[in-house]
């Protein structure tokens, strides 16, 4: 395992930092040249060490896993081997003030060398703040992407901007931008979801978010899209294992995130640690030059990920040599290299360029992505932040916009006989392994890498458990865990609190993970979930089933015992007091599942299935989910009706408007998500069933009617062809938006329809 779980110590204050006062910053062509004209000054060791990122245990005592800096070892980085970068923290969330004595050491340092480069720092605060006390944690990706709600995304960038600047770092390892198509994979969690175009409009939003129009500025910081590109979809499902995807289908489903990242300015980019077709990502010249930089025009910075060039040699065996694979990996278009724990990657590139297997321009090219992403995060300028300039740093405020976007992505998908919301005035039984657990609601990536002492950490926050007992009352509440998360535990207690009781809200789910850590072979729910799920429903009590978990495990058995299903994801710190507001009535479910929601095993399709795969559900060979992608329930009930195209036919440069009304035709106020889907009827490559191509969210009062209007252009109705290239193909298409369609043609002399070539 990478990373260690230690208790935090307190550091002593290291020393003043010496600003090292530069002009102001410069941007544009401007910029280039300032940077050439440092790169100009640059010996061949100093650019070699700013491609070289380590990880913090490499400049702090040894023993003290706390990273209390280690002067000596500080100084041996960044004089003798020009480090660039350092990342992450060892298995601990600090202090603010812990995090300004690191900073300030580390460019107090950086201010001693010949050029006075300053030293970037990188984390991953993937959602809201990581690694630091006291933080905003926010829901997870694949809750974020169940709002359907690109506002939320966006003010959860902001914020977390705001106080990772706070804890004086200006480079965050986020969005993950993967295609969320396997829920075997274990880091589902933080993806998007299994859409294409909700993940690269929810992604493209949280960079905005992240970056603002500054990313310079003392609130806003670089955004990382990681990891580039197909590193979601191991056949196996298992972390890190090879995949199998064809240049189409890539280009299809996996690369339009990356692609809307790069328009919205994304700064740096993460390669994916995986290989494809048997080609690792870091030695994929087509990859990170051809289309990265070729066909994206992305400009910034591209990042290894863990000890990812060093695998290239001992777990790829595409390079014979560590040197090999350092040659291999830069020469691809690697800029800067996650080694993390030595220096052989200085080292070895050192050679290289001597020996002119890397070239000196493809050097100047990384060195001039590096430093220039210091001038715009305006790291010369102020290298360590001002600790006063961050009032709000986990403020009510900040909680406030967690428990929206918390609220916004829970997603009621049973609610048999309107069981819920329940009344105030019962008794309840609270039971299941996630019903009292901070890591259930908060996943990995949560104060440490697994998340693991999220408990300890988020002290004052509720679990589910506490935050029903705040909103109804201890009285009314028993606790019994009835099982952990493979094992039954006083199962009796549970079944006998549950005669007492008048509703069972049974947590089913589970523990925080992430990376290999997380890597499972069995998709089923833990059977012991299962047989505690039984053992109550005997009792006869209207069980609310809870699945606070990262991925959609396989639940069947279970779901079918309950009165009602809510799903929660890894909802973040605020998830207990958003469930216990919807399961009480205090606010209304609006979340969609961002993912299909398997039934079985080994039905995994996504909703964008072919159409051979949408034959009859009961044969068991078609699309068969126990709950589909968009599905999510109100406590009020919505219509649509009226919808309308502006014209029956679209043509390359023409804009299709379709208008649909939304009704709230229930009693209580409600958000809706309006979702827009199209269906090509026939093309030259199968079709998918159907694929999102907008959606809005909107907020009707009881008897409220609202006209959502969308607009579609050729470009929104483009798949990829046979010769890889995006296409529009002209043909029949279908549009749908809740209960209603329209058909419409496209009509286009440049790419006519293929479909009677045969
Ligand atoms: C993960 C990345 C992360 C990096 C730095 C890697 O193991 O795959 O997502 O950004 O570690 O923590």
């Amino acid at each position: 395992m990478k990373r260690i779980t230690v208790t935090l110590i307190g550091l002593s204050f290291i020393g003043a930092f010496a600003a090292n006062a530069q002009s102001k910053k410069p941007s544009g062509s401007s910029l280039d040249q300032k940077v050439d004209a440092l790169i100009a000054k640059m010996t061949l060791e100093e650019k070699v060490g700013q491609m070289t990122q380590v990880e913090i245990g490499v400049v702090s005592k040894s023993n003290v896993p706390s990273n209390q800096i280690d002067s000596a070892k500080l100084a041996d980085a960044i004089m003798k081997y020009h480090v660039g970068s350092i990342l992450n923290v060892q298995g601990a969330a600090f202090t603010r003030e812990h995090w300004h004595e690191i900073i300030s050491a580390i460019n107090t340092q950086a201010t001693k060398t010949r050029l006075k480069i300053p030293v970037i720092y990188g984390i991953d605060a993937i959602h809201g703040e990581n690694y630091t006390q006291g933080s905003t944690l926010f829901p997870q990706e694949i809750a974020l992407a169940a709002t359907f709600n690109r506002d939320l995304a966006h003010r959860q960038g902001e914020i977390t901007a705001y106080e990772v600047r706070a804890s004086y770092i200006p480079w965050n390892f986020s969005p993950v931008l993967d295609l969320g198509k396997s829920p075997l994979w274990p880091r589902i969690y933080e993806t998007f979801g299994e859409d294409p175009y909700l993940g690269k409009t929810m992604g493209a939003s949280i960079i905005r978010g992240y970056q603002g129009n500054d990313v310079g500025d003392k609130y806003h910081v670089a955004a990382c899209m990681k990891h580039y590109l197909g590193y979601s979809y191991p056949m196996s499902g298992k972390d890190r294992t090879p995949a199998w995807i064809p240049d189409r289908y890539m280009r299809e489903y996996f690369l339009p995130a990356f692609a809307e990242a790069v328009k919205a300015g994304a700064k740096t980019i993460m390669i994916n640690s995986g290989e494809i077709n048997g080609v690792p990502i870091h030695g994929s010249h087509y990859m990170l030059t051809d289309v990265l930089r070729g066909e994206l025009h992305f400009d910034g910075v591209a990042v290894s990920d863990w000890q990812d060039i060093k695998y290239l040699h001992d777990r790829h065996h595409i390079a014979a040599t560590q040197k090999d694979a350092i040659m291999i990996a830069v020469n691809a278009g690697v800029d800067m290299s996650m080694v993390p724990y030595d220096y052989t990657f200085y080292t070895y590139l050192l050679q290289l360029a001597k020996e002119g297997k890397v070239s000196m321009s493809r050097i100047n090219q990384a060195v001039h992505r590096i430093l220039k992403l210091k001038y715009e995060t305006g790291l010369f300028e102020h290298p360590v932040g001002n600790p006063d300039d961050y009032p709000k740093y986990g403020s009510e405020e900040f909680r406030a916009a967690s428990l929206q976007a918390a609220t916004e992505a829970i997603t009621l998908l049973k609610n048999t006989n309107g069981v819920l919301p329940l009344k105030k005035g019962i008794k309840v039984l609270v039971t299941g392994p996630t019903a009292n657990s901070m890591r259930s609601l908060n996943g990995g990536w949560s104060y440490t890498w697994q998340g693991d002492v999220a408990d300890q950490f988020a002290k004052g926050k509720n679990t589910i458990l506490h935050a029903i007992e705040q909103k109804i009352g201890k009285g009314n509440v028993t606790y019994q865990p009835g099982a952990i998360f493979d094992k039954l535990q006083y199962l009796e207690d549970a079944v006998s609190a549950a005669k007492n009781a008048d509703a069972i809200v049974l947590c089913l789910g589970e523990t925080s993970y992430t990376e290999n850590v997380g890597n499972i072979d069995d998709l089923n729910l833990p059977w012991a979930q299962t047989e505690l799920t039984q053992a109550l429903a005997k009792t006869g009590k209207p069980i609310i089933l809870v699945l606070a978990e990262g991925r959609p495990r396989i639940v069947t058995d279970a779901e079918s015992l309950s009165a009602a299903t809510l799903m929660m994801y890894f909802d973040g710190n605020e998830g207990g007091d958003a469930l216990a507001s919807i399961l009480f009535g205090d606010a209304n479910p609006s979340g969609r599942l961002s993912i299909t929601y398997p039934k079985y095993t080994n039905s995994l399709n996504n909703y964008y299935r072919k159409n051979l795969e949408n034959g009859n559900p009961d044969d068991k060979h078609g699309y068969n989910p126990l709950y589909e992608f968009g599905t999510g329930l109100s406590y009020t009930t919505f219509s649509y009706s009226n919808l309308h195209l502006s014209s029956k036919t679209l043509n390359e440069t023409g804009t299709l408007t379709a208008t649909v009304d939304v009704k709230n035709t229930g009693s209580i106020e409600g958000k809706e998500s309006v979702l827009l889907y199209t269906s090509q009827m026939y093309a030259s490559i199968s079709p998918d069933f159907k694929r999102l191509r907008a959606y809005d969210k909107i907020s009707l009062k009881p008897g409220e009617s609202k006209t959502v209007t969308f607009k579609i252009t050729p470009k929104d109705l483009a798949f990829v062809n046979d010769a890889s290239k995006t296409v529009t193909e002209a043909g029949e298409f279908k549009l749908m938006i809740g209960d209603q369609s329209a058909n419409f043609n496209y009509v286009s002399k440049l790419v006519p329809s293929r479909t009677g070539r045969l």
